[in-house]
């Protein structure tokens, strides 16, 4: 018996992709939106497992809104990179599954690791 509960978070920042030719190899922003997949088997007496709460408030303290992230990571900003890191830091307090970071509507990267 097992539950997955997703939780989602918009940030804003600037990047862009060093070794890159391309569009990308220039600043530019996204808002960016991080979704968080956890796994859980068992609930408590009020019938939920993590409350949506504190995961969300989590989350939002750890996104880096409104930064330029090439200057606070020492990784290269990819949606890929990012959905790693994200998933490392929350995996520290809550039992992460899977973390998609959506660059735009339309194209996102997973990171899981399973
Ligand atoms: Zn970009």
């Amino acid at each position: 018996m097992s539950w997955e509960l997703v939780v989602k978070q918009k940030f804003s920042a600037a990047h862009f992709l060093e070794n890159y030719k391309g569009k990308c190899e220039k600043m530019h922003g996204h808002t960016f939106q991080v979704d968080v997949y956890l796994r859980v088997n068992k609930l408590d007496k009020v019938g939920i497992s993590i409350d949506f709460k504190n995961i969300m408030e989590y989350l939002k303290s750890v996104l880096p809104d409104h930064q330029v992230l090439n200057e606070i990571f020492d990784f290269s900003p990819s949606a890929e990179n990012l959905a790693r890191h994200f998933f490392h830091l929350i995996k520290r307090k809550y039992p992460v599954s899977k973390v998609i970071v959506w660059e735009s509507e339309n194209a996102a990267a997973s990171y899981s690791e399973e």
